[in-house]
């Protein structure tokens, strides 16, 4: 048995060598631990071992946990993490991610943009969003088809409650994480091209890599890796 702290450390080094490997500079790639199924104690454990961003993928299992996390923090004088929805918000569930990430990733129709750029402007806020892509076309997943990008982004660059500054993908499953490399490069591809035609977005966050393909992902322009099992371990079926 290795403890979280171990685990920690040797994704931190992992993705250190590959960030090397690629000739870039480590510090541009931030970890986001992905904290779903696990309670509250166990997000506790890993802020205390220095990880500042988490990922949750369900905005009403999130929720509850952000704040249980936050006042635990407060009453100890320390500061609240940085948290990031990573995962499908249903058109229902818009309320529950006002005022509570610092990005969200799976913004993956223009309709969900629209609805929820309707409530950060009541909120007064503008919310850093990543549009989801779906590369591979697979039928299980969210995601813009990459053709549908450019109109995507023209309309919702114009949404004032938004702010638009990258893409997300979800890799298919594979054996060997070399399968999915031209997936990862087909997401930069896509944010160059999208770079080149909408020169005016603050464009700059690539989220790609999980447990399985986090190094790949990050030898292709990853910025934001999203590590569960690695750190936490495997999850229970929920
Ligand atoms: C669960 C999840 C992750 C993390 O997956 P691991 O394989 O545990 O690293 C990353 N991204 C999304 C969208 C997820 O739902």
């Amino acid at each position: 048995m290795t403890t979280m702290k171990e685990r920690l450390e040797e994704v931190k080094e992992r993705i250190a060598l590959a960030a090397e490997r690629a000739g870039r500079d480590p510090n541009e790639v931030t970890l986001v631990a992905v904290t779903k199924t696990h309670p509250v104690s166990v997000v506790r454990e890993a802020y205390d071992l220095g990880v500042k961003q988490f990922g949750e993928n369900r905005p009403e299992e999130a929720l509850p946990k952000i704040d249980a996390l936050a006042a635990q923090l407060l009453a100890g004088g320390l500061q609240a993490p940085s948290w990031h929805m990573i995962g499908h918000v249903q058109h229902r569930k818009v309320k529950l991610v006002v005022g509570h990430y610092v990005l969200i990733h799976s913004v993956d129709t223009v309709k969900l943009a629209r609805r929820l750029d309707s409530r950060f402007r009541e909120a007064e806020l503008r919310q850093p969003i990543l549009l989801e892509v779906n590369i591979a076309g697979e039928e299980s997943k969210f995601g813009f088809a990459p053709e549908d990008l450019p109109a995507a982004v023209e309309e919702i660059a114009t949404l004032e409650g938004l702010e638009l500054q990258g893409l997300m993908t979800v890799a298919p499953i594979v054996e060997n994480p070399e399968e999915v490399r031209p997936v990862f490069r087909r997401l930069r591809e896509l944010l160059d091209d999208l770079r080149r035609r909408f020169p005016n977005i603050p464009w700059k966050h690539l989220s790609m890599g999980m447990t399985d393909d986090f190094e790949v992902a990050i030898e292709e322009g990853a910025t934001l890796v999203r590590i569960g099992r690695a750190i936490f371990g495997e999850r229970g079926t929920v």
